[in-house]
């Protein structure tokens, strides 16, 4: 199953990605996680991305539209991929086309997780994450046992710069301008399915799985 999650930052993409591993053993492409990671290692893509993911800016397509091509051409995504975070624009959105084309896959179902922006501001600004181990905490709907410290090694719980609430704003206008566009490419295709993104995330997740089998 090759799928796209798109939705807004915060509509819960990874989540709903990592559930799909568990299940079927699709790997989640988490474009944002890639760059995270650069960042952290402070490689030469970590000193072209940190600064432009902290501000809410995009990452330039071809350093993103790279990543991905890289990516796809690893084994472990022969029987399928969750893509989550891109494509991101419509020159994002044609090169996958492509690279897909090449690499001989083709797109099973594009999910858009339909969250209101009140709801994506509210959990962007209670979001923890431990900088050790990369667990993620929400201070009120799934606090650590001891506010502030992570659960699992107990180092202090920080605030992704990109999760300050004027950040996640301008994300959230980037992801309507430049991504949400995106809807009526793949819905011209006849790929878009679209979910509500609001309620538990099992729920959801169930709602994906009939989503991503409807013909
Ligand atoms: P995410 O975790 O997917 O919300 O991504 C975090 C940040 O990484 C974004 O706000 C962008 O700065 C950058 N980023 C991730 N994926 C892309 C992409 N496909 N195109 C451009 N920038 C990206």
């Amino acid at each position: 199953m090759n799928l796209i999650l798109l939705g807004p930052p915060n509509a819960g993409k990874g989540t709903q990605a990592k559930k799909l591993y568990a299940d079927f053993h699709i790997p989640q492409i988490s474009t944002g996680d890639i760059l995270r990671k650069a960042v952290k290692d402070g490689t030469e893509l970590g000193k072209v991305a940190g600064p432009l993911m902290a501000s809410g800016q995009y990452v330039p397509d071809e350093v993103v539209i790279g990543i991905v091509e890289e990516r796809l051409k690893e084994p472990d995504v022969a029987q399928g991929f969750v893509l989550d975070g891109f494509p991101r624009t419509p020159g994002q959105a044609d090169a996958l086309d492509r690279m897909l084309a090449r690499l001989g896959k083709k797109l099973d179902a594009v999910i858009s997780l339909e969250v209101p922006h009140a709801k994506l501001i509210e959990r962007g600004s209670g979001r923890r994450v431990c900088p050790n181990d990369g667990s993620v905490y929400h201070v009120t709907q799934s606090p650590p046992t001891r506010a502030g410290y992570c659960d699992k090694c107990g180092a202090a719980l920080v605030q992704r710069p990109d999760d300050m609430p004027e950040v996640v704003e301008k994300r959230l206008q980037k992801y309507d301008t430049e991504t949400a566009p995106l809807k009526h490419f793949y819905a011209g295709k006849g790929l878009l399915k679209t979910v509500d993104g609001v309620g538990s995330p099992e729920g959801i997740y169930e709602e994906i799985k009939a989503a991503a089998r409807k013909p």
